[in-house]
């Protein structure tokens, strides 16, 4: 077993430990919820001040032009594009996942107007499955929802899977089902909210993808979502939020919808200028990182907390590091007074109900000594059943 003096020796070798300095972190504090919040890189504030000062200060309504405002979604989406595997032109920032969500099944649907089944996760975060819902509904009930447990995607017309479970971590081979997914006729979408930025994400051989930039991208909170079109959909894939942000000439002011070509159909509306500037600052650190060098360290971190909790505790993700994100996930029936009472020694990491600890290892910041102390508190909280004290029982708003 590991003892602290090997992590820190860990720590010194390890050769992404100079990204740790590209971010703001509180002293005193093991934040293990990059996989949720991204912790804030050192660049942002002055990024988006020269946003606020610079651009919308001095230039007014002219940074739409001058600042390349008006391009930012499509600027920005090819910015992020090699964190997805994914080319230039193919991939649009802005609005949320869920929005995302709704665009890419709509488009999918309206791609296989001859099936009627959407194949979806219900165990997946509940977003994903409730705008699925939604949208059925929408559509006047004609649509079956059906769960991917079943296995059958022979009638399908989309399938919306998340490439690393929210909850258990559990990875999915993208490759495999994107072609099985096709084999049968249906199309392929992937989520890859707690992938990218985790571990080299590659969708290229998906129809569409969707994700979000807060959580191991570090775009702050409330940061745009991105979403990916295969390029062999760009001219038959249809933007049901036909906004006049995907209009061929939104300035124009014409009266009917008329697609832009290529991505940009996919825009809705207004973007979020400021949140771009956010977003902008944190792919500046992104360009230098060695994805290769970030999953081999997350499975490391991750491999290392399993290995020092032991059994203390039940394990809710894969044994196995290849099967895992870089998040681990633990199940405790009194995971919620356990997690409050970590948070309380300086361990930070989420609850998600009924009864599961997460721990998000993001790679660019988290240190060996991290996992170290992390795992001995909660031996700690565990073995001396710190998370009795009443404190601990009552919920907050967010968990
Ligand atoms: C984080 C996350 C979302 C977030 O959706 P928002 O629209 O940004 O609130 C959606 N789906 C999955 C799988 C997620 O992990």
């Amino acid at each position: 077993m590991l003892d602290r003096d090997r992590c820190l020796a860990l720590d010194a070798e390890d050769p992404l430990r100079e990204f740790r300095d590209e971010f703001v972190l509180p002293e005193g504090v093991v934040y293990l919820v990059g996989n949720s919040l991204g912790a804030l890189p050192r660049r942002t504030p002055e990024r988006v001040r020269q946003a606020v000062e610079q651009e919308w200060g001095r230039q007014l309504v002219g940074g739409w032009n001058h600042a390349g405002w008006y391009e930012q979604p499509l600027t920005l989406g090819d910015r992020l594009a090699p964190l997805i595997g994914a080319g230039p032109g193919q991939v649009v920032v802005g609005n949320t996942t869920s929005i995302a969500i709704f665009q890419t099944v709509a488009a999918a649907l309206r791609l296989r107007p001859d099936r009627r089944v959407i194949v979806s996760d219900v165990t997946n975060f509940p977003t994903d499955h409730y705008i699925v819902q939604g949208l059925a509904r929408a559509l006047g009930g004609g649509h079956e929802i059906r769960d991917v447990a079943e296995g059958r995607f022979d009638d399908a017309a989309v399938v919306l899977l998340s490439e690393v479970d929210y909850r258990t971590s559990e990875r999915r081979d993208v490759p495999a089902i994107t072609s099985q997914v096709q084999d049968a006729g249906a199309l392929m979408i992937w989520d890859v909210c707690h992938s990218v930025g985790a571990l080299q994400v590659d969708v290229s051989a998906a129809d569409f993808a969707v994700g979000c930039t807060y959580k191991y991208l570090n775009a702050g909170p409330g940061a745009p979502a991105f979403l990916y079109v295969n390029p062999r959909h760009h001219h038959s894939a249809e933007n049901v939020l036909s906004g006049w942000h995907g209009h061929a000439e939104p300035f124009a002011f014409e009266r009917d919808f008329r697609p832009a070509e290529g991505i940009r159909r996919f825009a809705v509306s207004t973007p979020h200028v400021l949140s771009f500037a956010a977003l902008d600052a944190a792919l500046d650190v992104w360009e230098r990182v060695p994805m290769d060098q970030v999953r081999a360290k997350s499975t490391a971190l991750t491999s290392l907390f399993v290995d020092l909790v032991g059994d203390a505790v039940e394990l809710a993700s894969p044994r196995d590091a290849e099967r895992r994100g870089s998040q681990v996930s633990l199940r405790h029936p009194d995971g919620y007074p356990v997690m409050r009472a970590l948070i309380d020694r300086g361990v930070q990491g989420d609850f998600r109900a009924p009864d599961i600890l997460r721990f998000g290892f993001a790679p660019l910041y988290t240190r060996y000594v991290d996992v170290f102390d992390a795992a001995a508190t909660l031996i700690e909280v565990l073995e001396k059943e710190l998370w009795r004290d009443e404190r601990y029982a009552q919920r907050l708003t967010v968990t």
